[in-house]
């Protein structure tokens, strides 16, 4: 931060949010990137637009109580963070975890907000969730504490004012009963959420896209700037849910191998290559630890409470959780000849963990552009929704694949006009902030 504009609100939002470590890593992290687009445009100085940015529009905090399986009334804390909506209704996803606070929900939404300008779809950004913990309930109690969130999340939202999604905690399952109580409230029909069924408004594609879109972002990247392929690339994945589960599948049909994946509990190694259809059945069917793969594969081994960062490969994909990736781990990948980390999650490595690879000339593919696939089907889902019609899963998965590329492209023109080569971090950031930034100035104080 060089800029006395910068630092001055920097030293604001540090000051004005003291207990808010993961949102102040966010909004560093951005600040940093757009200083030479503060340069090109002092207008955005003079409109207070870092000031504006850096606050959300408003956040929502509520009681949720639900009764459990025995009788006995529970009561969680629900959040919906609307951030900003300059270029489209608010956006993102609702994530239920026991780990969720203000400020990882903050930090989502201000990083939604650029990632989702750089779609090139009409979305604001947002986020939202509970420190509500799916593991270990039972279906009932997972529908009533959904149907609960609903009761009070529904007079907050709205098919063209906030349109939630899944995140951490909720998938299809999740979406379903909130979409089904949004409904009976409402009495009506309407694309307020996406990853909706199938049945019920929801898009061919969506489960997969985040996933998909990560190999599609990291396949265009090692074409454009590495002249290379996925073709037999040694490619490590962390995690075991939507986004790790999808980006292995798309990995292993673009020619790379798997052979670790991971959960809360731990990681597996498999010598003879993952078998995604068990990691299928465990982690999405039986909702079990990954930790049981090793029952069936029996030349595989479980290593308890330790990352998959430990093992060499070409490629890192950390598609778990925030600041799952740190320095240590970080030296580790590199001492392991790792050439590209594209980021599946949000916001998964830390500060130093992705100074150590820029500083080792390690390609660098911040989340807010790699992971800009579940999202951008999400948009793909709301215009379905308005049309009343639904796409192929060819039509939406090749709409997919053009805006990832695009993304890759416009990352890299940004980071060219400011001299900056092939910066995929500093180029999404730039990419990103412009776009919202101008369609603030243009809309007037707010
Ligand atoms: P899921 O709940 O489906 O899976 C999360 C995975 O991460 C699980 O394997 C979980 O393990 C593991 N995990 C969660 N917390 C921790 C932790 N503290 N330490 C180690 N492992 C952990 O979530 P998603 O796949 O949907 O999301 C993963 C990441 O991707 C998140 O950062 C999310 O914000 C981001 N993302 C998701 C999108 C989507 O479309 N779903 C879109 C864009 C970004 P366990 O099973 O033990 O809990």
């Amino acid at each position: 931060m060089t800029t006395s504009y910068v630092q001055r609100v920097y030293q604001d939002v540090a000051a004005r949010n003291p207990d808010e470590g993961e949102f102040l890593q966010a909004v560093k992290e951005v600040l940093t990137s757009i200083e030479p687009a503060l340069e090109d445009n002092p207008q955005f100085e003079r409109h207070a637009i870092l000031e504006r940015m850096v606050e959300p529009d408003r956040m929502i905090k509520f009681r949720i109580a639900w009764v459990d399986d025995q009788g006995t009334t529970q009561v969680n804390r629900g959040y919906r963070v609307e951030f900003n909506n300059a270029i489209g209704p608010y956006k993102g996803g609702l994530r239920f975890h026991s780990s969720v606070t203000a400020s990882i929900l903050k930090f989502l939404g201000f990083e939604q907000t650029f990632k989702n300008a750089l779609t090139g779809l009409w979305m604001g950004g947002g986020k939202g969730g509970s420190d509500f913990d799916t593991h270990g309930k039972s279906e009932g109690e997972v529908m009533r504490f959904c149907q609960a969130f609903m009761t009070e999340l529904y007079r907050h939202i709205g098919p063209n004012t906030d349109i939630p999604a899944g995140d951490i905690g909720v998938g299809g399952r999740e979406v379903g009963y909130m979409y089904g109580q949004y409904k009976r409230i409402m009495n009506e029909f309407t694309g307020v959420l996406t990853g909706k069924g199938l049945a019920f408004g929801g898009s061919l594609g969506r489960t997969e896209a985040t996933g998909y879109g990560l190999l599609y972002y990291t396949d265009e990247v090692l074409k454009t700037v590495m002249n290379d392929s996925l073709e037999g690339k040694k490619v490590t994945i962390s995690g075991s849910g939507n986004v790790s589960i999808y980006a292995a599948e798309k990995t292993l049909e673009l020619g790379g191998r798997v052979h670790v994946m991971s959960d809360s509990s731990g990681y597996i190694y498999d010598p003879e290559g993952i078998d995604l259809d068990l990691i299928k059945e465990i982690k999405l069917a039986r909702r079990e630890r990954i930790s049981a793969y090793t029952d069936t594969r029996k030349k595989a081994e479980f290593s308890a409470n330790k990352k998959v960062w430990e093992r060499p490969c070409d490629i890192a994909l950390p598609c778990a959780t925030q600041n799952e990736l740190d320095e240590a781990d970080a030296k580790q990948l590199i001492a392991g000849g790792v050439k590209l980390v594209a980021e599946g999650a949000n916001m998964p490595s830390t500060p130093q963990a992705i100074e150590a690879f820029r500083t080792q000339g390690v390609i660098f593919a911040p989340g807010k552009a790699s992971n800009a696939g579940g999202v951008a089907v999400s948009g793909l889902e709301m215009t379905q929704d308005s049309m009343r019609l639904a796409w192929t899963f060819e039509e939406t998965d090749a709409r997919l694949q053009g805006i990832m590329k695009q993304i890759v492209a416009d990352s890299l023109a940004a980071s060219n006009t400011y001299g900056l080569g092939h910066d995929l971090l500093m180029g999404a950031n730039l990419a990103g902030f412009v776009k919202v930034a101008h369609a603030m100035v243009d809309q007037g104080v707010f």
